[in-house]
């Protein structure tokens, strides 16, 4: 348990692997109520099911992102369930890492899907909510690739600056009861490297996961400091990167 997170509501996208899962858990043990969002029945329902095993409160919605209602119901779920929602953090992605040549019109597509839209449907869901309770945190995960491009990375970079961008953005237009925190990762260690990828990046990128990444928990920790937090203060940015990555 923690003080200042025990009780809080979080609904939280990318919730079946990775980043996601690891935060779920950070949290759970922390105390927060969860509501945990991604597309993967089958993993989520197993991370609900290893939360609530351990005495933690979670439930899973199945939710596609992209999706302007999937994320109503994620926020809607929230609050029919305990009230309220404090928190959403805005963590799925997908790692379409490709040369330009080669084309990925679909990687390039899911990615701005993903990345922009995606985090734009969770803020029209969760925003009318904090305004109305006069609180709430939105807790957005970047990347280090918004701050340094490395091709082919180029596109998911831009799509990540935008994260970035309309962090920051939010940020100045949320007023005093809303927080707004960006947590840009560097290479973690999850299933999300290299899927979206062939050929040599796929073995660049796993030859960088084996040697250099950190654990998905080395990120939950950065997003769980962002939340605990007492009402008021605002860690409006973090980057979390492996010690090894240049
Ligand atoms: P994972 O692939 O393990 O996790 C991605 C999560 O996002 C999964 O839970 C996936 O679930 C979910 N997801 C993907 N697309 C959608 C969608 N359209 N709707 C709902 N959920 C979706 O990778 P990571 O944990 O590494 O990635 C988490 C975040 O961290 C991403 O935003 C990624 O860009 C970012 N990041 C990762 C880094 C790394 O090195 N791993 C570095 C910097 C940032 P499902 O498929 O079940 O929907």
């Amino acid at each position: 348990m923690h003080e200042q997170v025990a009780g809080t509501v979080v609904a939280l996208t990318g919730a079946s692997s990775g980043i996601g899962e690891a935060t779920a858990h950070h949290l759970a043990a922390r105390g927060a109520r969860l509501v945990l969002g991604a597309r993967r029945q089958d993993r989520l329902d197993a991370v609900v099911g290893a939360i609530t095993a351990a005495g933690g409160d979670a439930v899973g919605v199945v939710v596609d992102v992209t999706r302007r209602d999937d994320l109503r119901h994620l926020v809607d779920t929230a609050v029919e369930r305990h009230g309220r929602l404090d928190v959403l953090v805005s963590n799925a992605g997908t790692m379409n890492v490709t040369p330009f040549d080669q084309l990925d019109q679909d990687g390039w597509d899911a990615m701005v899907a993903t990345h922009v839209t995606g985090l734009l449907n969770g803020i029209a869901a969760a925003l009318p909510v904090f305004r109305r309770q006069a609180s709430g945190q939105f807790v957005n995960v970047g990347s280090t690739a918004a701050y340094v491009v490395k091709a082919p990375q180029g596109v998911y970079a831009a799509t990540k600056t935008a994260v970035k961008i309309l962090t920051e953005g939010l940020r100045q237009e949320s007023g005093p009861d809303l927080r707004v925190t960006l947590v840009s990762p560097g290479f973690t260690d999850t299933e999300g490297v290299g899927k979206g990828t062939t050929g040599d990046v796929a073995a660049w990128m796993e030859q960088q996961r084996v040697a250099i990444a950190m654990p998905p928990s080395a990120v939950a920790n950065a997003i769980g400091f962002a939340i605990e937090q007492p009402a008021g203060v605002d860690v409006s940015e973090i980057v979390v990167r492996p010690t090894a990555q240049a």
